[in-house]
Formats: structure tokens, sequence, C-alpha cells
């Protein structure tokens, strides 16, 4: 981890020019790297040595935007994956195997609550989801004995909910299993979840990282806190042999890097969800900007939360960072400088009312993205979430008539503005 500021970690981290080469982070546009020895080789692919020779695994441009990333978040080790959802799944796959069982807040991002409820379950994982509410008691009482990680999101997607994330730190230890973090909507200029406990960050890079909604990524950082040797049991496949790398023991031969070295060597090795060097330039480039986006995304964000609030064809609306809200002293406690730039609200009119004022925006979009640029709004109910029941949207809370509006960085008067002729 370097000792600049976030603000000069957004620009300098993770890549450094030696004399003569280019200063700006090349794109490595090569699926392989070669040899003057097909021994050296052989190491490489016994993990021996460490080098690059297919873009599968590692690629250079790739690997400095993750260091970039670990930097930002002040990990040991990071990844970056095809998607916030492959990001998701590795997290939690690099540690589980058929027979095992993880504790997840349930609010969470619709396809992160069909990953964890439907798909991993097909594959013998199964998930306890808790009310983030809930009590101590309630919390430890989700745990089994074949449980290995709890899973949150720092600000649920879409739901807003801010999640205690020394809570849920605190239960994870109690039980021996690391606790990982989704911080795609706080991102590390507002929240670094690592210095409240989390073992484990996955960001959806998609979102406020590359800020342009101009490539889908995801991440995953280790803080390299979390002892896999004080729970060698319930961790087999870092703490005994692997037997497809010639039996080497992760956390014995990588320490700190055991983790990612795992998720990097056997879940790319077999899933293969990588970014494409082409989307982590750019995500790179996204990401030098993101110490002055994401403030203006969150004072935007609650302007026009005020605004909303004092309209009076609006039911309710939710912005963490608004006095009042719900998850205020939460969201002040972990996130003092501000939320996020998402917000939601509710009219009067209801869900056909929600439907129409959306109909009636010229400049903010209709769009499923959240989190870049550009205004935009959407109807969970209809959209993210419609494969869920009734029961199963307010579990993850979401209410029907609920607009979800990520607020740009246009102009506050012409965002509101559109607001304002929409609802007349
Ligand atoms: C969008 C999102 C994801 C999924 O990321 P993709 O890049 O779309 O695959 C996961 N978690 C959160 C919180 C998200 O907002």
């Amino acid at each position: 981890m370097s000792n600049y500021k976030t603000e000069t970690k957004c620009i300098q981290s993770g890549y450094e020019p030696g004399n003569g080469e280019a200063r700006v982070l090349p794109i490595y546009q090569s699926t392989t790297f070669r040899y003057t020895s097909s021994e050296q080789m052989g190491r490489l692919f016994d993990l021996e040595e460490s080098g690059y020779f297919y873009t599968r695994l590692q690629n250079p441009t790739n690997d400095a935007v993750a260091a970039k990333i670990c930097d930002l978040e002040g990990g040991v080790a990071a990844m970056l994956t095809s998607s916030g959802q492959a990001a998701n799944f590795y997290a939690i796959m690099n540690i589980v195997e058929a027979g095992d069982h993880i504790v997840c807040a349930s609010a969470l991002y619709g396809g992160t609550y069909n990953l964890y409820a439907h798909t991993i379950k097909k594959m013998g994982v199964e998930a306890t989801f808790v009310d983030p509410e809930c009590t101590q008691e309630e919390l430890d009482a989700a745990f089994q004995e074949n449980t290995k990680a709890v899973f949150g999101e720092t600000i649920a997607n879409p739901a807003l909910v801010v999640l205690d994330l020394e809570k849920f730190a605190n239960a994870a230890h109690a039980h021996g299993v690391p606790f990982i973090v989704d911080n795609t909507f706080a991102t590390p200029i507002n929240c670094r979840p690592f210095e409240w406990g989390a073992d484990i960050v996955t960001h959806s890079t998609t979102k406020y990282m590359d800020g342009h909604a101009a490539c889908v990524g995801g991440a995953i950082v280790d803080s390299g806190n979390f002892d896999w040797e004080a729970h060698k049991e319930k961790f087999p496949g870092l703490t005994t042999p692997d037997e497809t790398y010639h039996g080497i023991v992760y956390t014995e031969k990588f320490g700190k890097g055991a983790y990612i070295t795992k998720a990097t060597a056997q879940l790319m090795r077999d899933l293969g969800s990588i970014q494409s060097p082409q989307n982590a330039f750019l995500l790179n480039i996204g990401l030098e900007t993101l110490h002055l986006r994401v403030p203006r995304h969150c004072e935007n964000a609650v302007k026009v939360a005020e605004y909303l609030k004092n309209h009076e064809k609006v039911a309710w609306v939710r912005c963490p960072s608004l006095p009042g809200d719900k998850y205020y002293d939460l969201a002040q406690k972990y996130m003092p400088n501000g939320t996020c730039g998402v917000i939601t609200f509710g009219l009067k009119g209801g869900r056909d009312a929600a439907v129409e004022m959306m109909d009636r925006l010229k400049m903010v979009a209709i769009v499923t993205h959240v989190a870049d640029a550009r205004s935009c709004v959407l109807h969970p109910a209809s959209h993210t979430h419609r494969q869920m029941n009734d029961k199963e949207l307010v579990e993850a809370g979401v209410q029907p008539d609920l607009i979800r509006f990520s607020v740009g960085i246009e102009n506050i008067e012409d965002i509101i503005a559109d607001v304002e002729q929409a609802l007349r």
C-alpha cells in the first residue's frame, strides 16, 4: 500500500513506468507472453515463479488496474473480473464447496440475490438471508456448523440500506469466517470497509469506478487480515494441498496473497471470467477522476433529495446522507463525507404515477445502469427485480412504487428542472 492520499492514489497507483516507457498505462493486447526457455515456462505453470503466460490468468494491464483498486481500498492483493457478478461469484466460490453455507444481509443487488439464493444453491451452497437491522442474537442464530462467509453491501442497491459493518464483521469473526463486502456504491472514496473489519471487498467497477457507463467489470480485493490457518478445517481449499498444482498449499506458499492467488490460479484458470485489457484501460481512466466525480454525485443527489422531499406529489424519499433518513446515523458513522449519488423515492400516485413520471423525463433517461456521469432512473419492480415476488421485494428493501434515481454530474439546476417538468 502506498502512503499517498486517496486523490493521488486515484491517479498514480498501480503503474510506474521505467525509463523511456509509456507514461500512460499501455493496453497489453496480447493473449500470450514469450519465454526463451521452456523450463521457465514450466515453473510459471507450477506457480514456482511469477510472470505472465496467458491472459486468462493474468495480464499486465489488468494487474496494474487491480493494484490501483487494491491501494485505494488499503488491501494486500486484488484481481479484476469480467463483471461485478463474476466478482461476487468468485469471492464466495473461492472458499466454499458443495455442502457449505453463507450468511447474507438480505438487502442486496437483484443479481447478487439471484446468484446467492438460486444459482449457487444448485451447486450445493445454501444462503441464509438476514435482515440487516437484526439484533446481534438474531445474526448469531443464522450461523451453522458449515457456514463459511458473511456477505453484505456497504450501501445496498437499490434499497439504500447502510450496513452496520462492525456488527456484521464481529459476528463473522466470532464464528471464524471472513466478512465479504460489496463496496460498489460507496467506493473507496467514501468508505473503506477494511477499516471497519471487512476481510474481502468486491466491486462492480461498471458503476462509479468506470463512471462513464463504458465497460462492465468487477474487482476483488483482499485485506490480508483473515487468518485462514487459524480456521484450517473450514477452508481446506486454501490450507490443504492443491493437486492441480503439484500439491502446493496456498496459505503456506503465498501467505497473505493466498486468497487472491487461489482465485486467480484456480477459478480464473477454470472459469475464465477475465476482464478484457481494453476495458481495464478504460476503467483506469475512469479511476483517475473517481475522487472528483464521487463528491459531485453525492452533492447533486442530496440536492435532488431535498427538492423531492418538499414536493407535494412525492410520498417519500430515501437518501442516507439526508438528515432524518432511517440510515442517516449509520451513514454519518461509516461515510461522513457522503454516501452515493443514488437516491430512491415514491410518488403519492403509487406505482402508476411512478411509471408515468419516468416516461415524462426528457434529459434523465430510463436505463438499467446506475452510477455513471449521466442522470438516469429505473423502476426496480418492473425492471431489475421483476423476477421477485412482492414478499421477496419487501425483504430486499424494494417497495413496488420505488423509483431509483441515479443522480449524475450534470448541472444541478438542469437535473431539477427536468424532474420538475415531469412531476408537473
Ligand atoms: C451492478 C452491481 C453488481 C453487478 O455488477 P455487474 O458489473 O453488473 O455484473 C453487483 N453489486 C452491486 C452493488 C451492483 O450495483
